[in-house]
């Protein structure tokens, strides 16, 4: 992986850059953005170009190919650690904290400095918000934290106020366009509908450049568009995609990208309601959903959306993948149930 692979990152790349060279370099930092919004890529090139044996790092290049490039690129480099709350917590809990810190004030095996990449920062409790603090204040040495999270408001701002803030916003679709066929798109028309549908987000693009994934979420939108729309149908063929899926956090990543692409569809249909162009969904699609949307009112969309929301947040916040999308399930089944006579 090269910067150059990273389309889209130059603004906070730039902006670190700057901070080194003019001697002003955080120790730590809070990147935040969406889901699938590149924070962790950013995060493991930064610590490659600390660590790279061959570089200086005050471009924040790094070569790739000397050994401590490749251990981090493989998560295996003793200096650049990954802390990532626990998959069965709901928050950053106060011993997992505790283990943290403990690691930090070791002395860095490579003596290159250290670098610890912390997800999700805006799980962390009150107390491992406080307990954390001191790191903050007096870090170790060489030391750069990066503080990954979706939305830094969650953050304390005890703990805002003591790091920098690199936004990860989405980019646009020529962007995503050109990270597709860097990666092998060679479809145009599939570059085209892809990006639309991933609404700017890197990770997402990707995601649907897989055609298994994608043809997943077509089935998925498909469903949506049937008469009647049947809630529990649509949470029995989610969980059904889940069972092929190793892991949790792979899980849950998974329906968090199918209920992205979900919000996307009902937007258009609400955009469509109000005899607005669709903005995310292909073409072939438009006509059946002129079709849904002329069954749709305000409410029913405000309904699907809120239910969308309230799963997602659920996900986030580590509740049982299957249990969330059940619940998701039955508030749009009794939604949509057809009255009874
Ligand atoms: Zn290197």
């Amino acid at each position: 992986m090269r910067w150059d692979d990273l389309a889209g990152m130059e603004t906070q790349r730039g902006q670190l850059v700057a901070a080194v060279q003019s001697n002003r370099m955080g120790h730590a930092h809070i990147l935040t953005g969406p889901a699938g919004s590149g924070k962790k890529l950013f995060a493991t090139m930064v610590a490659r170009s600390f660590l790279c044996e061959r570089e200086a790092s005050d471009t924040l290049s790094s070569c790739g190919e000397c050994p401590s490039c490749k251990q981090v690129e493989a998560g295996t480099h003793p200096d650049c650690q990954t802390w990532v709350k626990p998959e069965e917590d709901k928050e950053f809990k106060i011993d997992f904290m505790r283990q943290l810190i403990e690691s930090s004030q070791l002395k860095a095996a490579g003596g290159r400095g250290k670098v610890f990449i912390i997800e999700p920062a805006d799980a962390f409790n009150e107390e491992s918000s406080n307990c954390f603090l001191k790191t903050l204040e007096e870090p170790p040495p060489g030391m750069w934290i990066a503080l990954l999270c979706e939305n830094s408001e969650n953050l304390l701002p005890t703990i805002r106020s003591r790091c920098q803030t690199l936004r990860f916003t989405p980019l646009p679709a020529i962007q995503i366009e050109r990270i597709l066929e860097a990666n092998g798109v060679t479809d145009q028309v599939s570059r085209k509908e892809i990006a639309r549908l991933s609404e700017g987000i890197p990770g997402l693009a990707m995601t649907l450049s897989n055609p298994a994934q994608r043809k997943f979420w077509q089935e998925c939108g498909s469903l949506v568009l049937s008469y009647p729309f049947s809630g529990t149908d649509w949470s029995d063929m989610i969980k059904g995609s889940i069972e092929e899926i190793t892991g949790g956090p792979a899980q849950r990543a998974h329906v968090r990208s199918i209920l992205k692409l979900h919000m996307g569809m009902w937007a258009d249909l609400h955009r469509l309601v109000h005899g607005l162009e669709p903005r995310t969904q292909p073409e072939s699609l438009v006509e059946r959903m002129e079709k849904c949307a002329g069954r749709l009112d305000q409410r029913k969309i405000a309904s699907v959306a809120e239910a969308t929301m309230i799963a997602d947040d659920r996900l986030k916040w580590g509740a049982l993948v299957s249990l969330a999308i059940e619940a998701m399930g039955d508030s749009l089944e009794d939604q949509f149930r057809p009255a009874q006579t």
